[in-house]
C-alpha cells in the first residue's frame, strides 16, 4: 500500500510540475498539459508522440481518432485498458497544427518522460510511432524495419534514456495515425501487422500481470 501511495503521490507531483513547465515554446499555445492515463501499476507503458487537438482539450493522451483505433486494437488482442497498461507521450504539450515535434522540443520534454518512467517502472515499453522511437532511443527513421521485434538491450543502453530503460523490454509499433491512412484489415496491412505486434506484447504482459497490483 505504501508503494501505491508513493507512486500516486509521485505522479500527482509530476503532473503539477509538468503543468507549470515552460521549458519550450509549446507551452505558449497549449490548453492543457497531457501527462498520462491508465494504470500506473501496470507492467506495460505505451509511449506515443504528442497530444493532438482532442488530447489538448481533454488533458488525456490518445483520445482522438488515432487513440480510439489504438484502443480498439489493444482490446482486440485482450488488453484491459484500465488495468493492463499506462499510456503517455514523449511530448506533453500539443505542437501547433499537430506538426511533428522538433528535436529541441523532444530534448526539452525528455526529463519529464524520464521522470514518468522512473515512477511507473514498466517492465515492458511499447514505442508508438517513429517520433517515440526517436525520443526514447534516439533512432531516427526505420520504424517499418524495427517494428514488431523486441529491441535488444544495446538499443536502450545507447539511447538518451539508458538509465530509465535498463533491463526493460522494448518494442516499436506503427503509429495509429499511419494505420488510418490505409485500408482496414487485409492480411499484411499496417493494421494487421500492428495487431500481430500487439499480440506478441500481450503474451509478454501475461507473464508479468500477476506480479503487479491492479488499479484500486
Ligand atoms: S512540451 Fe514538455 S518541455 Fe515543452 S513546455 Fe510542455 S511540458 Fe515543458
Amino acid at each position: 500500500m505504501a508503494d501505491r501511495d508513493a507512486r500516486r503521490t509521485a505522479l500527482q507531483r509530476l503532473k503539477q510540475q509538468c503543468h507549470s513547465c515552460r521549458a519550450c515554446s509549446l507551452a505558449e499555445q497549449r490548453q492543457q498539459v497531457v501527462v498520462g492515463r491508465g494504470n500506473p501499476w501496470a507492467p506495460l507503458m505505451l509511449i506515443g508522440e504528442a497530444p493532438g487537438a482532442e488530447e489538448d482539450a481533454s488533458g488525456l493522451p490518445f483520445v482522438g481518432r488515432s487513440g480510439q483505433l489504438l484502443d480498439q486494437l489493444l482490446v482486440a488482442v485482450g488488453f484491459d485498458l484500465e488495468q493492463d497498461l499506462y499510456i503517455g507521450n514523449a511530448i506533453k504539450c500539443r505542437p501547433p497544427g499537430n506538426r511533428r515535434p522538433t528535436p529541441a522540443e523532444l530534448a526539452a520534454c525528455r526529463p519529464w518522460l524520464a521522470a514518468q518512467l522512473n515512477v511507473v517502472q514498466p517492465q515492458l515499453v511499447v514505442l508508438v510511432g517513429a517520433t517515440a522511437l526517436e525520443a526514447v532511443l534516439g533512432i531516427k527513421g526505420g520504424i517499418t524495419r524495427v517494428r514488431g521485434q523486441w529491441l535488444d538491450a544495446a538499443a536502450a543502453a545507447s539511447g538518451p534514456l539508458a538509465l530509465e530503460l535498463a533491463d526493460r523490454r522494448l518494442m516499436a509499433i506503427l503509429h495509429p495515425s499511419y494505420l488510418l491512412r490505409f485500408g482496414r484489415d487485409q492480411p499484411g496491412s499496417p493494421r494487421d501487422l500492428t495487431r500481430r505486434d500487439l499480440t506478441v506484447v500481450r503474451a509478454a504482459v501475461t507473464g508479468f500481470g500477476h506480479r503487479r497490483p491492479t488499479q484500486p
